[in-house]
């Protein structure tokens, strides 16, 4: 049987929701960090709206690539399936370790400056899900989790800048009936 290598927009969007599911993780609970963050300079966001942007983003080829094997990753270290050091590395989520966080900036960068300064925010103030996930994987407990807190914080940056990105276009053309 010949390999499936191309995904449509569609099929990576619920790949990737089925990947988040099995990892324990919602849609609704990126959207909400979107939605946190971007109120505090939009008083009229809407949680459909980051909901809305968080699936578009779920959809983009980089995106699927990286939260499928990030995610991957961290369920192999999880079942101790690598060989050398690195397994500890991963499974203790190692400071020094900057690899996990190359895939969030990657996914924050499809969104230029300001979506990496999202992710930076998300990444030092650990909001919402990406708290849980962070304290679910810390060294001594089962879980690992250090691919996916990175992915998951990017997607929430990526959906907010996304969605201030719709805000300023709706403004610009506000401005242009004036
Ligand atoms: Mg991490």
């Amino acid at each position: 049987m010949e390999p499936k290598l191309y995904y449509s927009r569609d099929e990576m969007k619920e790949i990737n929701i089925d990947k988040l599911k099995e990892r324990g993780v919602s849609v609704e609970e990126i959207a909400v960090i979107a939605f946190e963050q971007e109120k505090k300079y939009n008083k009229d966001v809407q949680m459909e709206e980051c909901v809305e942007s968080v699936l578009k983003i779920l959809s983009l080829r980089d995106v699927f690539h990286l939260l499928q094997l990030g995610a991957e990753i961290d369920r192999l270290a999880e079942e101790g399936q690598f060989k050398g050091p690195i397994q500890d590395i991963i499974q203790n989520d190692l400071g020094v370790f900057g690899i996990d966080e190359i895939f969030g900036l990657d996914i924050a960068h499809l969104y230029g400056s300001v979506g990496q300064t999202n992710f930076g925010d998300i990444d030092v103030n650990k909001p919402g899900v990406v708290k849980r996930l962070n304290d679910e994987g810390k060294p001594g407990k089962a879980k690992c989790h250090t691919f996916l807190d990175d992915i998951v914080g990017a997607i929430a940056a990526a959906a907010t800048t996304r969605v201030s990105q719709i805000y300023s276009e709706e403004t610009a053309k506000k401005e242009l009936v004036k």
